[in-house]
């Protein structure tokens, strides 16, 4: 039976790089055996302009029948000022609750030939390739209760709620381990157990899982620790797993060893392997509408979606493998154009990576 994908192209960028995305899904459908049906939806801004929220209920339906969901990018100046409530992003965060989509990751991988894009020294960064595993659906962004409160001396005080339930942090784990085991075998444990009792429960639970886990090698890492490592030594690194918290942060520091925002893709799974696959970037209202964004980043998250939700592996290997050609060839979107390369738009690199395709 055909796997169904959702598209949701999203706002500002997202449009113009799920377009190239598309040509590659269908390029594998037509032409290497892909069995796969697509169908689009609206979700963000575009959602809130045509319906009153950015999470209609009938994409809502659309993403919970399909294998897999294709994600753009959300969010814009035009919608800032609306209610949180109805903001853009809660479109995405909807999502992910409610697809139960608890483990996020995210590759920085550094491709040799952009070595001269990251704002470290080559040496360090060369052959850079990390997956951190960020927890998703539960932590500080999620724990009740929340809000601004003012104080009976008429002070206002803003509060969070960090919260993990041992078998949040089982799950998460158990995921990492078992990427781990498909790569170099090596997790750490990113939490700040000598302060917070909720992550002193994550290490404890850690070691547990750990245990049971004894082909991958387990350590521990307090987070302040972890993001200063990231940018002294990352190649020491293989697996991350941490909070969602945590893990937004360090996985924006992660992705900038790369220097290039626009090259790396994302995976959000659910327990039975479905997922949401994303670009890490946003929306770049700063570039919509001029054929400039990179789609490569889009592109890798569809060899993601192959890999992870269709157990397409093969494919997978030749979308980055047609990826690594075209920045063989010298081709460059204007966010990763250096001397020597040629700046092609969006839609010039996207139909580059199809003819890659078909060359293999
Ligand atoms: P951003 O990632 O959209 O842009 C940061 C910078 O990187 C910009 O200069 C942009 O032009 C550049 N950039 C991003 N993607 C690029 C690409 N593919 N090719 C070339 N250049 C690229 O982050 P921001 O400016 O902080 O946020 C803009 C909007 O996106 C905001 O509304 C924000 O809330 C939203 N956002 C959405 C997501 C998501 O949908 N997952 C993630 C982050 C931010």
């Amino acid at each position: 039976m055909s796997k169904r994908i959702l598209v949701l192209p999203g706002d500002g960028i997202g449009p113009e790089i799920v377009d190239e995305a598309i040509k590659v899904l269908a390029t594998l459908r037509d032409e290497f055996g892909l069995d796969v049906d697509l169908d689009e939806a609206l979700v963000g801004g575009g959602a809130y302009d045509a319906v009153g929220h950015p999470l209609p209920d009938a994409t809502l339906e659309l993403a919970q029948e399909a294998d897999a969901v294709l994600l753009g990018a959300v969010g814009g100046p035009k919608w800032e000022p609306l209610d949180i409530a109805v903001r853009p992003e809660k479109g995405l965060l909807g999502l992910r609750s409610e697809l139960g989509l608890f483990a996020n990751l995210r590759p920085a991988i550094l491709y040799p030939q952009l070595a001269d894009a990251s704002t470290l020294k080559a040496e360090v960064v060369s052959g850079l390739d990390i997956m951190i595993v960020r927890e998703l659906t539960g932590g500080i962004y999620f724990g009740q209760p929340r809000g601004v409160r003012t104080l009976d001396s008429g002070e206002r005080e803003g509060f969070n709620t960090l919260v993990y339930r041992e078998s949040e942090i089982e799950r998460i784990v158990r995921v990492a381990m078992a990427i781990a085991g498909k790569r170099d075998g090596r997790v750490c444990s990113v939490d700040k157990a000598n302060v917070l009792e909720c992550t002193e429960l994550w290490r404890e639970v850690a070691v547990r899982v750990g245990s049971e886990n004894p082909q991958v090698e387990l350590s521990h890492m307090y987070v302040d620790n972890a993001a200063m490592q990231l940018v002294r030594e990352p190649k020491q690194f293989d697996v991350m797993v941490t909070t969602n918290m945590f893990g937004d942060i360090l996985s924006d520091c992660a992705a900038m060893l790369t220097g290039s925002i626009g090259m790396l893709p994302s995976a959000s799974l659910d327990e039975n392997g479905k997922g949401m696959y994303e670009p890490i970037h946003g929306s770049a209202p700063d570039i919509a509408g001029q054929g400039v964004a990179n789609p490569l980043a889009t592109i890798l998250s569809v060899a993601m979606l192959l890999r992870y939700s269709f157990d397409e592996s093969g494919l997978a290997d030749r979308v980055e493998q047609a990826v690594n050609r075209v920045l063989d060839d010298g081709l460059r979107t204007a966010d990763i154009l250096s001397a020597g390369t040629r700046e092609v738009g969006t839609v010039e690199m996207g139909d580059a990576v199809v003819t890659a395709l078909r060359a293999d």
